[in-house]
């Protein structure tokens, strides 16, 4: 068979194939990645809405809780991995918005991030010294001499032992591995350090010595912290500023202790009746807010205000209308919240909450 035997690798015929075979794979691999990345350019469309994130230095700032992609995109539009879509970013006083590529490496000197997962954030065939000293080799600070003495240091100080620089990732604990991505993001002495659910992989107990040890941090090293978690208890032990997002939104945003004795958001309000209580007495007899119906699509959220199909004090004709805007709550300019119909108190109970709004019988009775 002239065909068959044509068509033999070493062969006009079978080199003609072959190279066709790999212009085939090679297309249906560009197409497939340029599937994924139009994919994930919709949904940063979709889910990142312009708005207004102010921290300043040494606070700890939070979002609790969100979309976990949608806040890791939200991260890398931050530190402008990603290119942003609108909006405007601003770091120490600068727009960075547009900045390009070369303007935009010594001001990512400036920028550091924890990441949720210590297992699959750490190279696993690169030793905890090269890990660790990456940022120093990027950046270009340093002889090698002096780069291996900063990350020994480094090492020392979130607790692990300087004879661990020649490690693998493989040879420490969930914790541990955690305390490497943290001495990794302090190694060029950041401003800002974006911690992207830091402790949601760890055991309760190394939890808190995380936590504890990003506190002694900030102090030691005059960081600012953008922190991400979805446990209430945790974003009160860590932060002076907190903000709740919906759907990609924020829905509100005020200092630690306004939003824990005084929410104004039904959603704020509905996360808090969830957090536990120690006393088991106490527990039992507070009634949680058990919110309704499914997380809708963030492809393709609710008109008007997001969270109406769930909300409790949901008003048709007005919540599915019109889309509330971030007001300041009367008296206290930096308490914000994006609600028609705010809580009139907190803490109110499952029954108080879904009663007729307060402003909303005034307007129609
Ligand atoms: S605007 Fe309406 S639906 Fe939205 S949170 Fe407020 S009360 Fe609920």
């Amino acid at each position: 068979m002239p065909l068959a035997d044509d068509s033999r690798p070493g062969s006009e015929l079978g080199q003609l194939l072959a190279a066709a075979v790999e212009r085939i794979g090679a297309a249906r691999i560009e197409c497939a990645a340029r599937r994924r990345m139009e994919q994930r350019g919709r949904l940063a469309r979709n889910l990142l809405q312009p708005r207004r994130r102010d921290v300043e230095p040494r606070q700890r700032a939070q979002q609790a809780p969100g979309v976990g992609h949608l806040r890791l995109h939200e991260e890398v539009v931050d530190l402008r991995l990603l290119e942003p879509t609108g909006g405007k970013i601003t770091f120490d006083g600068r727009e960075i918005t547009h900045l390009n590529r070369s303007d935009m490496r010594p001001v990512r000197r400036d920028m550091m991030m924890v990441f949720q997962d210590p297992y699959a954030s750490l190279n696993a065939r690169k030793r905890v010294g090269s890990i660790v000293g990456e940022p120093l080799e990027v950046h270009g600070i340093g002889t090698e001499q002096d780069r291996k003495r900063r990350v020994q240091e480094l090492l020392e100080i979130v607790g692990l032992n300087p004879e661990h620089y020649n490690r693998f990732p493989h040879e420490f604990s969930g914790g541990q591995r955690q305390r490497i991505g943290i001495a990794r993001a302090l190694v060029i002495n950041p401003k800002l350090v974006i911690c992207d659910e830091p402790v949601s992989a760890l055991d309760v107990s190394v939890q808190a010595q995380i936590l504890n040890l990003l506190k002694d941090l900030q102090q030691d090293f005059d960081l600012t912290y953008i922190f991400i978690a979805h446990d209430l208890s945790v974003v009160r032990h860590v932060s002076d500023r907190v903000m709740v997002m919906y759907l990609g939104k924020p829905v509100e945003t005020a200092a630690k202790q306004d939003l824990y004795t005084d929410a104004k958001h039904p959603y704020t309000g509905a996360l808090l009746s969830a957090v536990p209580i120690a006393d088991p007495s106490a527990g039992r007899a507070r009634k949680q807010i058990v919110l309704t119906g499914d997380v809708p699509s963030p492809l393709n959220p609710p008109a008007a205000c997001r969270f109406h199909p769930r909300c409790p004090r949901f008003v048709d004709g007005k919540c599915n209308v019109d889309e509330p805007e971030l007001t300041a709550a009367s008296g206290n300019p930096d308490h914000r919240f994006a609600c028609h119909f705010p809580l009139e108190r907190w803490p109110m109970d499952e029954d108080e909450i879904r009663r007729k709004p307060a402003a909303y019988a005034a307007a129609t009775d």
